[in-house]
Order: structure tokens, then C-alpha cells, then sequence
């Protein structure tokens, strides 16, 4: 069980704090993705340097490599990557499902083929808790079906109930202790019926916390929204929110303004690395030529260490340099960005000025 508690409400937003084994976290919350055991190009101090109390790291990459056995006699996942504030695990269904050919579905799970070396394995309910039990995340994800968009309805109707099948076994492969949970995952493509009958499932079995899946996959973001608008009454106020996947800083403003309290993806981290740069001034690419001479700092608000100490002039040099310095720095300030943001959110919920605050980001793209 984790705790969480709504501090504060403004229309359907709400600014709230989960409790959980490795400390709170602060929500809206923005959760750095951490693959491979380490958010891309960043030190844990780094991160935790941004305002993230809590990361999100990768069932599917972890089993593979290095294991998820030896990373619990290693002492787990905090321990191994040096992270002592909360992680978040995926289920590894999202990442299995996208190996398309190498993989087999079935009733009682997936069969796949390792990308990293052809050997085969057998992801179900059962092992995916296991090695998140294992991994010792603190919030655990059910394992489902991504549906694939765009889907005839009765493949998504489907696919959905396979997905309250396993949520079910989920929960009960489950190993309940302090400060752990459990989020269930409602499915449902973009059919407001399906979503909803998805819901009322998971409120049935009872969750921690409710996940909104199968999401920013291509439906365009007035489409999130709608699923969203029909989605998350459905589910329990005193219970934390949580929409995979998305997004763009637009995205997170208007989920927040619908009810959603948690957010991943692997945006910030990605953009950083290919020199794409958030800012309160919009999106930068830092490789264009017009930086190059350029002394003015990327974002004078900003208080990472890109924005503190370097000129776009020397960012753009180390992109074009292809040094790894640029995508160290630029994913602090990705990061730096969305932590602001979230932290931005958070205070104007707290003020009841949020609506005002989300009319600022409604024209972006
Ligand atoms: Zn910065």
C-alpha cells in the first residue's frame, strides 16, 4: 500500500503527495525514464537535482540485462543504480508487444525473442510482478496489452479484456508490504465505452493507483483529451493517476487540468540527446546555425546547469561537435524544464490560479 493524499484541488486538477518506501514524491509528478537502470546521459544526482523524487525504469530492458535475479542480490534496484528516492517499474508488456515478430501473445502471457541475443522467454502476469518484486520497485505496474492504434473496435474490446484478465492476475501475484502498490491499467483505444467498462473493472479488483494506457500513440492529442474527459471521473479521487507516456509540456498542462497527478516519457531525455532543447520561449534546436555565435544563455529562467554556466554558442558547438558533454547538459536542462514545469503547476493548483496557467500553454504545439 502507498499512500497518497489530495492537499489541494483547483477545478479538476489536484496537487497531491504519494507516500511511498523510498520518501514522497510531490504530484502533478514527472517521472524521468531510466531504461537501462540510468536516465540517459545523467547521474542520480543530477536528476534528483531537477525536483524528480521518482524515475521509471524498464522491466523488459532490466530482465534482460543484467537480470533481474542478480540485480535482488546486488540489493536491488535503488541500491544498484544509487537512486534512494521512489522508482516506478513498467510491466515490460509495452516493450514486448512493439518486437511485433518476434514475439507470440497468448491467454497466459508473451512469448518473445531477446533483441539483445534471439534466446527466448516467457513474460506473464505472474513473472512480470515477480521481477518487479524482485527489481523492488515501489510501485509496481500490471501487465497488459498495449493495443495497437489504429485497431478495428472489436480487436481493441479484445484486447482490452485480455488486459482486465491480467490485471486481475496482477494484482493477485501482487506481494503486498508498506510503502509498495500496485496501479491497474485501464485500456480501451479511443472508445469511451470500452474505457469505461475498463475502469469500473479495475475499481472492482481495487489498485493503488490507476494507469490510463494505450495512449499518444498516434490519435493526435484533442483524442488523448477526449479519452481522458471520459476517463478519469470514472476513476477513485483518493487515488493517485497516472498517464503513460505523454508528453509535450501542452500535454502534461492539459492532462493536469483533467485529473492526471503523474506523467513519463521519454521526451526530455530523448531531445537532449539529439540536441532539441525545451525552454519557456519554446523548443530550440541547438544544432541550427543561427547559435553559433550566440553568447545569450539558452533559457535566463532556468537554473540548471546548462542555462548557469554555458553560452547556446558552446552548445551548439559540442552538438555539432557530437561531444557527449552537449547531451549531458541538455538533458539537465530538459529535465530541469519539466521539473519546473511540474513544480509551476503544483503552486498555481495550490494558488487556484491553474486555469489561467494552462491558458498560456493551449496554442503550442
Ligand atoms: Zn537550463
Amino acid at each position: 500500500m502507498i499512500g497518497f493524499q489530495v492537499l489541494a484541488r483547483d477545478g479538476a486538477a489536484r496537487r497531491g503527495r504519494l507516500t511511498t518506501a523510498h520518501g514522497a514524491v510531490e504530484t502533478p509528478a514527472f517521472m524521468p525514464v531510466g531504461t537501462a537502470g540510468t536516465v540517459k546521459a545523467m547521474t542520480p544526482e543530477g536528476v534528483a537535482a531537477t525536483g524528480a523524487r521518482i524515475v521509471l525504469g524498464n522491466t523488459y530492458h532490466l530482465m534482460l540485462r543484467p537480470g533481474a535475479e542478480r540485480i535482488a542480490a546486488l540489493g536491488g534496484l535503488h541500491r544498484f543504480m544509487n537512486w534512494p528516492h521512489a522508482i516506478l517499474t513498467d510491466s515490460g508488456g509495452f516493450q514486448v508487444m512493439s518486437l511485433a515478430a518476434r514475439r507470440t501473445m497468448a491467454e497466459a502471457g508473451v512469448t518473445f525473442r531477446s533483441h539483445l541475443d534471439g534466446s527466448l522467454y516467457e513474460l506473464t502476469p505472474e513473472r512480470s510482478i515477480a521481477i518487479q518484486h524482485l527489481l523492488g520497485a515501489d510501485i509496481t505496474m500490471a501487465l497488459d496489452e498495449c493495443t495497437p492504434y489504429p485497431a478495428p473496435p472489436e480487436a481493441v474490446e479484445s484486447s482490452m479484456e485480455l488486459s482486465m484478465r491480467w490485471a486481475e492476475r496482477s494484482r493477485r501475484a501482487f506481494v503486498d508490504r508498506p510503502g509498495h502498490g500496485i496501479f491497474g491499467i485501464v485500456q480501451g483505444g479511443v472508445h469511451p465505452d470500452l474505457r469505461l467498462r475498463s475502469a469500473a473493472k479495475l475499481v472492482g479488483i481495487g489498485f493503488d493507483g490507476y494507469a490510463v494506457g494505450g495512449l499518444a500513440i498516434g490519435e493526435g492529442r484533442e483524442t488523448t483529451f477526449a479519452v481522458l474527459d471520459a476517463t478519469v471521473p470514472a476513476l477513485p479521487e483518493d487515488r493517485p493517476r497516472y498517464l503513460m507516456g505523454v508528453g509535450k509540456p501542452a500535454d502534461l498542462v492539459g492532462a493536469v487540468a483533467r485529473g492526471i497527478d503523474m506523467f513519463d516519457c521519454v521526451l526530455p531525455t530523448r531531445s537532449g540527446r539529439t540536441a532539441q532543447a525545451f525552454t519557456r520561449s519554446g523548443v530550440v534546436n541547438l544544432r541550427n546555425a543561427r547559435h553559433a555565435d550566440d553568447p545569450a544563455q539558452l533559457d535566463p529562467e532556468c537554473c540548471c546547469p546548462a542555462c548557469t554556466g554555458y553560452s547556446r554558442a558552446y552548445l551548439h558547438h559540442l552538438s555539432r561537435a557530437g561531444e557527449i558533454l552537449g547531451s549531458m547538459l541538455l538533458t539537465a536542462h530538459n529535465l530541469q524544464y519539466y521539473g519546473d514545469l511540474m513544480a509551476a503547476m503544483r503552486a498555481a493548483i495550490e494558488a487556484g490560479t491553474f486555469a489561467a496557467f494552462a491558458a498560456a500553454f493551449e496554442n503550442e504545439g
